[in-house]
């Protein structure tokens, strides 16, 4: 690629922001994505918005004149936007966390606030709703200083705008305190690399096969070059927008989605691009082979000082319910294995949950008179999740009692009873060999697992077969005594072997 772009000199250009909106549920994320999409986008020739993807560009002019391109994550809630961050990719340049004048903090604002703090992502906070009767703008602020995030006018300087999704009151000053923002994170991006970025969103379509919307964080990529994410890869055929219109390239910012995958790429995974099909090829070739090793160094097992974990994530369909399988769960523990509830939580089984249980500890998921959404059944079965849901409890108990059992390691331990000098070969047909022998100290017992020594070395493991004394079968030889015996190994065994 860098040979076609001789004409542009400068290499670190200003890049876009890209904004995350989260917060509580109803305190109108979803409504001010709308309305910002709304008020920007241009229509297409048909006179309608055709077709959507799980972000979009808009322009914006601040009021001091300065026109800037903002692109918006526009996925349900602030789920993927965690899941993403779990993954140590930081898609977002720039979050909001909209706040509702009538309700103040709530738990999700909490989290969305840890998520972005965990991730370093400068925020603006949204309060939002101030048109209806009961926003209340002061009391919303005092609420979020009691949640140690300082406003600006507030003994800090994390910048606030009060808006309405509705009306659209205010929502020109959050555009441009977004651009604000971004200009102080020095954002830039380099349009002469192959690109790269993290993946949003999968879908598995019968009629279009599978297709990921992809967030372009540094680099070009054109037409005939191929995108790989994981173990997934695809051809750049079909590219599109954000308004579904095929293009031919696209850069840093641009939010694009690819058609054509062999495979359904993670949602809040890097995605690389290369300019020839071999190089695309050897890079999931060598992400293959790190899963393959991964999973047979660790057999999908976690020990913790010799004991198992086994973690599970648990979904139920109340509180209460809930509380009662978390306690059966921890009355399993034994000795080496210790079942870990790491997550747990209320409601479906979605994709999210699938996302905390994939990763370095795979959990099993259980569901408590709870369903499993469609996308997290596919996402399980792709990152090998198992996932069991119940209706009574002791059936769950004695599921995971039985999971515990074929999980506890089989102790081996090596107990010498005898030893046995060989004192002639009969015969050996493929790995059987009938041989006679005499016990030197202990006993031999039939049945018995027995290692071959040669002038002291190992040589081999085999099996006691047959054994006989004086020409009749016996279970036992003891010291002293000779024998016969048809033992069991690949090693050929030979006179004077003990
Ligand atoms: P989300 O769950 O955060 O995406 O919230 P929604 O965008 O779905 O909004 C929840 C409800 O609040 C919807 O009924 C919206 O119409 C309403 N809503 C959102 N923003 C505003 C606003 O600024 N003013 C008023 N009056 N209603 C709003």
């Amino acid at each position: 690629m860098q040979n076609s772009k001789t004409t542009e000199a400068k290499i670190a250009t200003e890049r876009s922001p890209v904004v995350a909106i989260m917060g509580h549920i109803d305190h109108g994320k979803s409504t001010l994505l709308s309305y910002i999409r709304k008020s920007k986008e241009p229509l297409n020739e048909a006179g309608g918005i055709t077709q959507h993807i799980s972000a979009y560009e808009v322009e914006h002019t601040t009021k001091e004149g300065k026109t800037q391109s903002i692109t918006f994550i526009d996925t349900p809630g602030h789920e993927a936007f965690s899941g993403i961050r779990k993954r140590g990719a930081s898609v977002a340049d720039v979050a909001v966390l909209v706040v509702s004048a009538e309700d103040g903090v709530k738990p999700q604002t909490i989290e969305a606030l840890h998520s972005i703090r965990d991730s370093h992502t400068p925020f603006i906070v949204a309060i939002n709703k101030i048109d209806k009767e009961g926003a209340d703008i002061n009391k919303t602020k005092q609420s979020l200083a009691e949640n140690e995030v300082y406003l600006e006018g507030w003994g800090g300087d994390i910048p606030v705008v009060a808006l309405s999704a509705k009306t659209g009151e205010g929502v020109p000053d959050l555009l441009d305190m977004i651009i604000l923002v971004a200009e102080l994170e020095n954002l830039t991006g380099d349009r002469n690399v192959l690109a790269s970025g993290i993946v949003i969103e999968s879908n598995r379509d019968t009629k279009k096969g599978i297709t990921a919307t992809c967030i372009i964080k540094n680099g070009t990529i054109e037409k005939g070059m191929y995108i790989t994410s994981g173990t997934a890869i695809a051809p750049v055929r079909i590219m599109e927008n954000y308004l579904g219109k095929q293009i031919d390239k696209a850069s840093f910012s641009n939010p694009i989605r690819i058609i054509g995958w062999d495979e359904l790429p993670v949602v809040g995974d890097h995605f690389d691009v290369y300019d020839n099909r071999e190089k695309a090829r050897e890079a999931v070739e060598a992400q293959k082979e790190k899963l393959a090793n991964k999973k047979s160094n660790d057999h999908g097992n976690i020990y913790s000082e010799g004991v198992l974990m086994l973690p599970i994530l648990v979904k139920a369909d109340t509180g209460s319910s809930l509380e009662a399988v978390i306690n059966q769960i921890k009355k399993l523990d034994t000795e080496t294995v210790k079942p870990q509830v790491i997550s747990s939580g209320i409601g479906t089984i979605t994709e999210n949950d699938i996302r905390l249980a994939t990763g370095t500890l795979k959990a099993i998921v259980i569901g408590f008179s709870v369903k499993v959404d469609s996308p997290a059944k596919n996402l399980a079965e792709r990152n090998e999740i198992e996932i069991k849901t119940f209706d009574i409890i002791y059936k769950m108990t004695e599921w995971l009692e039985e999971v515990i059992k074929t999980k506890t390691p089989k102790v081996q331990k090596e107990e010498t009873t005898g030893r046995a000098k060989i004192l002639k070969i009969f015969s050996k047909t493929k790995d059987k060999q009938i041989l006679g022998g005499r016990v030197e100290n202990g006993k031999i017992a039939l049945g018995a697992q027995v290692k071959i020594t040669r002038r002291d070395a190992d040589i081999g493991e085999g099996k006691i077969r047959e054994l006989q004394q004086q020409k009749s079968s016996t279970d036992e030889v003891r010291e002293g005594s000779e024998f016969g015996a048809m033992i069991v190994s690949n090693i050929e065994i030979a006179p004077g072997d003990h």
